[in-house]
């Protein structure tokens, strides 16, 4: 670490908030006593690494916490660079008179993205689409050490936005349009403070909801649009995730950019009284403290202090400024001193963003642990994220089981995004944008197919050697793009396959059978799929291309589920589960299967299908758990008693994540319910069950329902 400055604080080892024996509200509380109002606006500001005028600017304004705005690098972009980077920011905190540590904060959406060498985790659509929240902690546990090892104690992540339209440009950064799926997703939050990394739950409130040509100047904007709803629709769509988040004990929370509308006008998100003191520290009891967007307070109506004013008196603890520091420290200390923000709102907004720092240990260990940065990219690091990309990977197609395909098959490969790490990692990754190219270290899907398969022949646009393989693996989709550049159309942003990518898929399965994969931050119009025999959700599997060739080959089978219903045409976005004229391509939770499981699974929705037989479908989800001699030959069960075993059997398969698809689960607790309505002893407990379904808990549904047999 960097020499210690001279100490300034004259018997500084005497002051109560320095010891670290004493209880986190003591050290706030006697630090907080010892602040003047300078120093406490300081605490108060979140300035941008590059804004600074000059590193002494951290002492001089005693700036709370700086930030890397996405892909806001060090000039050497290494894990080491990061590390020395900040130490020396945070030496110069340690100058003044308190020595309060800075908190420095990131981006690390997906892995510790803006480090060139670090491990890059699917995108959020991905990892709802495998739907385990034990691997999504893990991704958080190993996103947080390596963040932790860069000397950052903080990332603006996880986004628990609920998209409900695939034409914002931030859908990818959504676990999916289901808000119990994203819900159930939050488990992130865990795995980044468990190891010493703050979480933030991002954005606040409604940013998925945000309508399609909703700007004020009646473009397109979708991105920091309006959300017009009712308080119940919002508070069923897009609050149950940061419900859970606070639950989780998360230790900031991000408003969003967008503007609410409950029918009398919108409000944008940071100066929503109502929904941050109300809503989020009053009724969810939320203890953290609010970090605003980026430069978000500027877009309030009104002059600077106005925006400075209004936005923390709604509740909002720190600024991102993240440029005008020196404008917004004034600004705010005036304010306070014409009594038009409260000496007790700034007491509580500081008390909140002391407590984390002492939490986190900044003040005993501000500096990076150098031991450490060897876990940014480490081997084990990326076998995690590579299981991540293999239980995303969704099988929408399988025609004649082209897939797996057979180790050491001939295989020709092709399409815009076959070998290109930028682009399967997409947004957010090295820059904030994110870019095509080698932009960090990673295997392309390229190099996973030729490992394993054996021979390829490797051809872009399918130009030239068509002839001779087994089977053409088609690798296809978008570009990588952040936020509202995104927005479907925007900078020619479509949901369509480029030109190109169609024609190369034409030719590759004009010739041979052929798999596409559609490497994506969203569902995308494919065109016509009758010549294709197998086709995959890709999503953006970060740097690790082997995870998408491991199903790809049958090393791991497919298991990953729709986060996103995948509509026919783009006259069909917006569609989400639930809506009333349902008829999407591929449905919400719709993903085959090429496990042992699969036969069985393929009986189950080939009775689905048939629409009238939902009983006998979950009859044959129970039968592996309840022998063939139980059952009378239409399907139904000999003795509603041994459905018991049976139903808490599935039971226990419905909570593990991945074991059956939505309308396989629907069917199974229609099941449960006949069965419970007939021998059930305790109305009480299938009334609950219905709550637990409710929230899209099947498996505690259907375990309700057992009891209630017993
Ligand atoms: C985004 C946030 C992000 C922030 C800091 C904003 O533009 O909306 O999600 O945390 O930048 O990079």
């Amino acid at each position: 670490p960097p020499a210690e400055p001279p100490v300034i604080v004259i018997n500084a080892h005497d002051l109560p908030y320095l010891n670290a024996r004493k209880p986190v509200r003591d050290r706030v509380s006697d630090l907080l006593g010892r602040m003047t109002l300078e120093e406490k606006v300081g605490q108060m500001t979140q300035a941008e690494r590059g804004a600074l005028a000059k590193q002494s600017d951290i002492a001089t304004y005693r700036l709370g916490s700086l930030l890397s705005g996405g892909g806001s690098a060090p000039a050497t972009n290494t894990p080491e660079g990061w590390a020395d980077m900040i130490d020396a920011f945070q030496l110069q905190a340690r100058r003044t008179r308190l020595q309060v540590p800075l908190i420095y904060g990131v981006d690390a959406v997906h892995g510790h993205n803006n480090v060139v060498g670090a491990t890059i985790f699917p995108h959020n659509a991905g990892l709802g689409a495998a739907r385990d929240p034990d691997l999504l902690e893990q991704a958080g546990e190993i996103t947080a050490r390596e963040v932790k090892a860069t000397g950052i104690p903080w990332n603006f992540a996880p986004c628990l936005c609920v998209s409900r339209d695939d034409r914002w440009g931030r859908a990818y950064e959504s676990f999916g349009e289901d808000p119990a799926l994203v819900t159930r997703m939050a488990t992130v939050i865990d795995g980044l403070q468990d190891n010493g990394v703050l979480a933030t739950a991002k954005h606040y409130v409604g940013d998925g909801g945000t309508a399609y040509g909703s700007s004020s100047t009646g473009d397109y904007t979708i991105d920091q649009g309006v959300t017009r709803t009712s308080r119940a629709e919002l508070a069923a769509l897009h609050l149950a995730p940061f419900a859970e988040a606070v639950e989780r004990g998360v230790a900031t929370v991000m408003p969003s950019f967008s503007s609410v509308d409950f029918g009398d006008g919108p409000l944008k998100m940071h100066a929503h009284d109502e929904l941050i003191n109300g809503t989020l520290k009053g009724r969810l009891g939320f203890k953290g403290f609010v970090i605003s967007d980026w430069q978000a307070i500027d877009q309030l109506p009104g002059d600077y202090p106005s925006d400075v004013r209004t936005s923390v008196n709604a509740g909002l603890d720190m600024i991102m400024v993240p440029y005008a520091y020196q404008e917004f420290t004034g600004a705010l200390k005036a304010e306070v001193e014409a009594g038009r923000v409260p000496m007790a709102r700034v007491d509580d907004a500081v008390a909140r963003i002391l407590t984390q720092k002492f939490r986190l240990g900044l003040f005993e260990r501000p500096y990076a642990d150098r031991s450490r940065l060897g876990d940014v990219g480490s081997a084990a690091h990326r076998a995690v994220a590579r299981t991540a990309a293999a239980k995303s990977q969704v099988l929408l197609k399988n025609e004649g089981d082209l897939l797996p395909l057979r180790r050491g098959a001939k295989v020709y490969v092709a399409g815009s995004n076959a070998d290109d790490i930028g682009n399967q990692s997409g947004g957010w990754t090295i820059s904030w944008q994110g870019s095509s190219g080698p932009i960090t270290t990673g295997t392309t899907i390229l190099q996973a197919v030729r490992s394993r398969a054996g021979s390829v022949t490797y051809s872009r646009d399918a130009s030239a050697g068509l002839a001779g393989h087994d089977v053409g693996v088609v690798v296809v989709g978008e570009t990588p793009y952040a936020e509202g550049q995104g927005d479907v159309g925007r900078a020619g942003r479509t949901l369509e396959l480029s030109p190109a990518d169609r024609a190369t898929v034409d030719r590759v399965c004009g010739a041979m059978k052929c798999a596409v994969l559609v490497v994506s931050g969203r569902p995308m119009v494919l065109g016509d799929l009758s010549g294709v025999e197998a086709v995959v959700a890709s999503w953006l599997p970060g740097t690790e291309g082997d995870g998408v060739a491991d199903p790809l080959f049958g090393a791991v089978p497919y298991t990953g589920r729709l986060p996103f219903t995948w509509f026919r045409s783009t006259e069909q976005v917006p569609i989400n589960v639930g809506d009333a004229a349902y008829d999407p391509l591929f449905p919400y939770g719709w993903g085959l299967r090429t496990d042992r499981a699969r036969d069985r699974l393929k009986a189950v929705q080939h009775e689905l299908a048939r629409g009238d037989s939902r009983s006998k479908a979950a009859a044959l989800l129970l039968r592996p758990a309840l022998p063939g001699r139980h059952w009378h030959a239409d399907g139904t069960v000999r003795d509603t008693r041994l459905v018991l075993g049976a139903l808490e059997a599935a039971a226990a398969l419905l909570e593990r994540s991945g074991s059956v698809s939505y309308a396989e689960a629907d069917a199974l607790v229609s099941v449960a319910r006949d069965v419970a309505q007939h021998a059930g002893k305790r109305p009480d407990l299938q009334a609950a069950a219905d709550h637990e379904l409710a929230a899209g808990a099947y498996g505690k549904a259907v375990d309700l329902l057992a009891r209630s047999i017993r």
